[in-house]
C-alpha cells in the first residue's frame, strides 16, 4: 500500500458513493412529502458533512494543500483505510436498499411512510449514519494529513449532532408509541452500546 493507492482508495469511496445514492436520490423527486422538517440548521450540516468528508479531501489530493499538516504515510493505516472503506459501502449500500422509498436526504416524511424495522434497522436505528462513521474514519486512515484526514470525522459530527435528536423527535411525533417502542429495542449507531 502506497500513498497514491490509499488516495485511489478514497476517491473510488466518493465515486461509489454517489453511484449508490444517485437511483435513490432520483426515485425520492418522484415521492411526495407530507412533512419537512428541512431547517436552516440542517442545511449547514449537510454542507457541513459534504465539505469535511468530500470538498477539503479532494481539494487536498488536488493541489497537495495544506502541505504543512502531511505526516509520513503508513502502509498498515492505508490497508486499515481500504478494510474500513469496504465496510462503510456495504453498510450504506445495505441501508440504503432496506429504507428504500422512505429515504430523504433531510428531515422529511414521506407519502405513505413506513418506519423500516426490519434487516440492520432491527439493531440501529441510524445504520446510514453508522456508514458515515466508517467512511470517516477510512478517510482519516488513507490521508496521511491532518487536516484532509481529519475534516471527515468534524464533518459527520456536525450532521450527527445537529441532526440525531431532530430526526428521532421528527418520527416521535408521527409515529407516536411504534416508534417509542422500537427506540426502547435498538441502538443508535452501535447494537446495545450506544
Ligand atoms: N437515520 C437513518 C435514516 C437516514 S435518511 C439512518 O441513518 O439509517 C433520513 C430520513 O430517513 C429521515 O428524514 C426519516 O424520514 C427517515 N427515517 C429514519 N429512520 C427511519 C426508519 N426507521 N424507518 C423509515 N424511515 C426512517
Amino acid at each position: 500500500m502506497t500513498a497514491t493507492f490509499a488516495a485511489i482508495v478514497w476517491t473510488l469511496g466518493l465515486v461509489a458513493w454517489f453511484v449508490i445514492r444517485l437511483p435513490y436520490q432520483r426515485r425520492a423527486r418522484r415521492i411526495g412529502i407530507s412533512a419537512t422538517q428541512r431547517t436552516l440548521t440542517d442545511r449547514l450540516a449537510l454542507a457541513a458533512s459534504g465539505i469535511g468528508l468530500a470538498v477539503i479531501p479532494a481539494f487536498y489530493l488536488a493541489t497537495g494543500i495544506p502541505a504543512a499538516a502531511d505526516y509520513p504515510f503508513q502502509p498498515l493505516l492505508g490497508w486499515c483505510g481500504l478494510l474500513v472503506q469496504v465496510l462503510f459501502l456495504a453498510l450504506f449500500y445495505a441501508s440504503h436498499r432496506q429504507l428504500g422509498r422512505n429515504w430523504s436526504v433531510s428531515l422529511e416524511i414521506r407519502n405513505d411512510h413506513r418506519l423500516v424495522t426490519d434487516g440492520l434497522y432491527r439493531y440501529v436505528r441510524h445504520p446510514m449514519y453508522s456508514s458515515f462513521w466508517l467512511w470517516a474514519i477510512a478517510q482519516a486512515f488513507l490521508l496521511p494529513n491532518w487536516v484532509a484526514g481529519l475534516s471527515g470525522l468534524v464533518g459527520v459530527g456536525i450532521l450527527f449532532l445537529a441532526r440525531v435528536g431532530a430526526e428521532e423527535a421528527m418520527m416521535e411525533k408521527h409515529f407516536g408509541e411504534q416508534y417509542r417502542s422500537y427506540a426502547a429495542r435498538t441502538g443508535r449507531v452501535i447494537p446495545r452500546i450506544f
